[in-house]
């Protein structure tokens, strides 16, 4: 989890480094580091702790780097503390090797014990240095080029890696190696570019190659080349990006998050465009046929994060619609358990960036015992899209807020079109009520553009949130489902504690909690369920609880009981999350400015969770 980027071409390196690490911040930020090289002068390299500022100063900007050839990492630290000398790039002693890397090697202290049976000494704690020193072994000790040590390298060791690696004996190349770590490559105009993510070239390059699992490049005069395990050259496809770099910038918002809450209209819109024709759904793009829906006897969504949160409402909503059971899994519990599946089962991995560590190995598990999968997930080419079975694509466009928000929504549009489409293939659900709730989904942006129109009215409530110690959010059913969401965007970007309870659930223990003027958020938008939410806004109440409702218009019952109470427009209940949600990311966003803090890059939280 942090970002990789590389350069080699005629243009000066530094800067384009710097450029691009500011733009793959968001991964991981507790220092940063480049390395860079003029012709075959020995490589420089330049660490700071911190965020990209203390490098920039460090370089004037990159200015004080000279050299067309480089790379730079931004750290988030797995071995060893966030400190200059654990920052990135590492070199071997001599600067024969140095190298950058993204991931976990797992048998590091194994090899580390190898290496200094073998005269090796070590000035850091990450396993990063580890792989830099064997890379540099394997070159030495069998007088073999860089392809052949880096594979053997990759044979050895055991975990998930992006690497980009110079040697000092090939002056303007650079290679890379990837196993479940995320890496992309461009090339234009006789120059390369290597990152982990397409923003950080994007102002360079459209033209971009996918690197496979186990696979190896080398980039320099203008050309890349790619070896497989064996050094065996693979041929690659081209692939054009045709999203706008605009798009991952702010756009007029001061922060990415409110531009992406305000951006959430959209990509609903094109989301559902993409699967639906004429007022009805088509999978066909998906890959789902009817015999297939019809053949599925289980659904089982393994997911992380606000993505889990988006399988909880799939829950509710599939076995409602198409009665079909639903299993709703954390991913980092679901491939550690040895999981029971079965033959016709479905197993729906849902996650925006489609590299989540936890979230592929799932996928991986589904597949190794034969399982049909399919991905939610927005990033195309990601590992997550390649391997799944299916790929239903959130056309969400970019996500930089660390917070998500127009990734959550687009994945709730994609599990409610697989609801309805699944109910209305198995003959659970007659044409017109499919139709009509198809039409229902339609309505769904233009609503949450009507809650975003009164936002300025939650900066009253945030104000007073901005000051609790803790939150607590209730709600049953589909409501609950938005509460965990809700708290979860609380906590990831004010630092309030807060947590998320079935309503019925406070009684068995969470009531002793509440105190004199401790804020309760209640969900009610599920109206059959609201008479028994009431009645624990009721219980809580009377024990001093301050009490913000959440509820559709219409429902203004609910000022007895609420000390505030905010107001989302009417929609068949089935679908409230989507609309419920918004609300409680403004508040979120607007407790996290209140408080001073960084919305976008909250402190320890990374963007894609590549690892473990
Ligand atoms: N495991 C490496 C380290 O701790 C890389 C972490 C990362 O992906 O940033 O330095």
């Amino acid at each position: 989890m942090c970002g990789i980027v590389g350069f080699t071409g005629r243009h000066e390196a530094a800067p384009i480094l710097l450029e691009g690490l500011s733009k793959l911040e968001y991964r991981g930020y507790d220092s940063a580091g480049i390395a860079v090289r003029k012709g075959d002068t020995p490589v420089r390299i330049v660490k700071a702790k911190g965020r990209l500022k203390g490098l920039y100063e460090k370089t004037d900007s990159g200015k004080a780097m000279e050299g067309t050839c480089g790379i730079g990492h931004t750290r988030w630290a797995t071995h060893g503390e966030p400190s200059e000398n654990n920052a990135h790039p590492h070199c071997s002693d001599d600067m024969n090797v140095v190298a950058v890397h993204n991931g976990i090697i797992e048998n590091y202290q194994e090899l580390r014990d190898k290496l200094s049976r073998k005269g090796y000494t070590f000035y850091s704690q990450t396993d990063t240095e580890i792989v830099t020193k064997l890379v540099d072994y394997y070159y030495k000790k069998y007088n073999i080029g860089p392809i052949d040590a880096i594979a053997k390298t990759m044979v050895r060791v055991r975990g998930s890696y992006a690497l980009a690696i110079m040697f000092k004996d090939y002056p303007g190349h650079i290679w890379v190696a990837r196993k479940d770590s995320p890496m992309v490559i461009g090339v234009t105009d006789g120059e390369c570019y290597v990152a982990s993510d397409v923003p950080a070239m994007l102002s360079y390059t459209r033209n971009v190659y996918y690197i496979d699992n186990l696979e190896m490049a080398d980039l320099g005069n203008g050309e890349v080349h790619f070896y497989n395990l064996d050094g065996d050259e693979v041929k690659k496809e081209l692939t054009e990006i045709t999203w706008d770099a605009e798009a991952a910038e702010k756009g007029g918002f001061e922060h990415f998050m409110m531009k992406e809450i305000h951006e959430q209209p959209k990509a609903i819109r094109d989301t559902f465009n993409s699967v639906v024709k004429d007022g009805r759904i088509d999978l066909s793009s998906v890959g789902l046929t009817d015999d297939i829906i019809k053949d599925i006897s289980q659904v089982i969504i393994v997911a992380c994060g606000s993505a889990y949160h988006t399988g909880m409402v799939d829950q509710y909503v599939m076995e409602e619609f198409a009665r079909i059971p639903v299993r709703v899994e954390l991913a980092s519990e679901f491939r550690y358990r040895n999981p029971i599946l079965n033959p016709n089962d479905l197993v729906v991995i849902v996650s925006q960036s489609g590299e989540t560590a936890d979230s592929l190995a799932a996928l991986r598990e589904a597949k190794a015992q034969g399982i049909r999968t399919l991905g939610i997930v927005n990033v195309v080419g990601s590992s997550i899209a390649r391997e799944a079975d299916n790929v239903f694509y959130t056309l969400a466009g970019p996500e930089i807020a660390v917070a998500t928000t127009k990734a959550y929504s687009t994945q709730l549009i994609c599990g409610y079109l697989l609801a309805l489409q699944f109910a209305y293939v198995r003959g659970t659900m007659d044409e017109e009520r499919y139709l009509s709730l198809i039409a229902e989904v339609a309505s769904i942006p233009e609503k949450i553009e009507k809650i975003i129109e009164d936002k300025e009215r939650l900066q009253f409530i945030a104000a007073r949130l901005a000051n609790s110690q803790d939150v607590f959010f209730i709600g049953r059913g589909i409501d609950y489902a938005i509460s965990m969401e809700g708290s979860l965007k609380m906590k990831e970007i004010s630092y309030i504690h807060s947590e998320a309870y079935a309503a019925g659930e406070l009684k068995h223990g969470t009531i002793s909690l509440i105190e004199d003027g401790t804020i309760v958020i209640s969900v009610a938008t599920q109206d059959d369920l609201y008479e028994k939410t009431k009645s624990n806004m009721v219980e809580v109440k009377s024990r001093g609880a301050f009490i913000v409702g959440i509820t559709h218009y219409g429902n203004f019952e609910i000022e007895n009981t609420a000390n505030y109470s905010i107001y989302v427009p009417k929609l068949d209940t089935h679908f409230m999350a989507s609309l419920a949600v918004v609300p409680l990311q403004l508040l979120g966003y607007y407790v996290s400015i209140g408080r001073g803090l960084d919305v976008d890059k909250p402190r320890n939280l990374a963007k894609s969770v590549t690892v473990e």
